[in-house]
């Protein structure tokens, strides 16, 4: 893959530019502050609403999406993929001009056909590797949090300059940044999201959880063992992969761990992990959470109140209730 550093990009290259950040959510906010600090010229679209507030008294212009997409000629689209389509459509496409350079912090539409620009602009990504407030917080602390780049479309030749710039802009390359194509990073994050960080995560704590609770294991010491230490072992895992975990967990444990793993993640998750891959690389995912997105959700909306209404989540607040370390967290 190639990699790319401060060095590799320069700010001047959207030194003429005027950086439209349409949505001031997660990333909408951690990328337009951090452009903002680098000397970047940024403006907000939006609709009216909670953003909107917020984006104004961080001191940020705040135009409706098609004026904001008029007045500038980069425009990162940050509103939720589910809804970029309609958006896209609606206010951005008509007031995109020749040479312009549309950006995307995940591939979703571009990959699926959702968006599809006309071929006289730019189509880039930059997609940071972390959560909008991490991309925030790491910039103010010195840092960057990494960054992917992938070149759609490149109608002004300067495509692979611009995206480094803006990933200069976010503070990406103070970390690394890696390129990629929206193809890979589509079915990539998807995969992830779904199999292991998210979906695949909540789903062994879960598991490990009603085991022990079925087991007739008090649900407080259930949750201590299958949740809480989790990030104690992942941060071990992040420093260092696995063999500094389990360079640092007892004999007993790693013996545990080498023999018992494969068994609780054994062929059928395998097989269902391939399941799932198919359907994002097929586009049976992508039809699924789009007309989801077109009936109003009821899927979406059933499942998370079952997830909200789990013993583990009310036996975990109680728990982080105990704790001083949790108190000046939200939620
Ligand atoms: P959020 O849900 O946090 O924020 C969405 C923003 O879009 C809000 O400011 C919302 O404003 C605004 N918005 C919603 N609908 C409209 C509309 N019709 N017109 C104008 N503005 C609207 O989104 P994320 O930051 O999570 O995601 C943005 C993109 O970044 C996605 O492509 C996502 O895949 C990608 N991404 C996200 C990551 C993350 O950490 N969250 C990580 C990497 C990539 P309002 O207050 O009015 O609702
Ligand atoms: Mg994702
Ligand atoms: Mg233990």
């Amino acid at each position: 893959m190639q990699k790319y550093y401060e060095s590799d990009a320069k700010l001047g290259d959207l030194g003429n530019c005027r950086i439209a950040v349409i949505g001031y959510g997660s990333q909408g906010r951690g990328q337009a502050l951090n452009l903002r600090d680098s000397g970047l010229d940024v403006i907000i679209g939006l609709r009216p609403g909670k953003s909107w507030e917020k984006a104004s008294e961080d001191g940020f212009e705040v135009f409706d999406v098609a004026t904001a997409v008029d007045m500038a000629n980069v425009v990162m689209i940050l509103v939720p993929d589910e809804l970029q389509g309609d958006v896209y459509r609606a206010q951005i496409m008509p007031n995109i001009k020749e040479g312009d350079c549309v950006m995307f912090s995940h591939g979703f539409n571009i990959h699926y056909g959702q968006i599809v620009p006309p071929p006289t602009v730019d189509v880039i990504m930059v997609a940071p590797k972390g959560p909008g407030h991490m991309v925030r917080r790491v910039f103010t602390e010195g840092g960057g949090v990494p960054a992917l780049i992938a070149i759609h479309q490149d109608a002004t030749g300067k495509a692979r300059q611009i995206a480094l710039a803006y990933a200069k802009g976010i503070g990406a390359t103070r970390a690394v940044v890696l390129e990629t194509t929206f193809q890979e990073e589509t079915e990539t994050d998807l995969f992830g999201e779904q199999a292991v960080l998210c979906g695949g995560m909540t789903a062994l704590i879960q598991a490990g959880f009603e085991t022990l609770v079925d087991g007739g294991y008090a649900p407080e010491m259930a949750y201590l063992e299958v949740l809480h230490e989790c990030k104690l072992i992942i941060d071990l895992i992040h420093e260092g992969g696995f063999t500094k975990m389990r360079d640092s967990i007892s004999n007993t444990a790693e013996y545990g761990d080498l023999t018992r793993g494969p068994r609780v993640i054994g062929p059928e998750a395998y097989e269902a992990m391939e399941e799932i891959l198919t359907e994002i690389q097929n586009g049976e995912f992508a039809r699924e959470w789009l007309l989801e997105n077109q009936i109003n959700r009821p899927v979406f909306t059933a499942l998370k109140r079952q997830g909200e209404e789990l013993m583990i989540e009310s036996v975990g607040r109680e728990v982080r209730g105990l704790m001083p370390q949790f108190r000046n967290l939200s939620k």
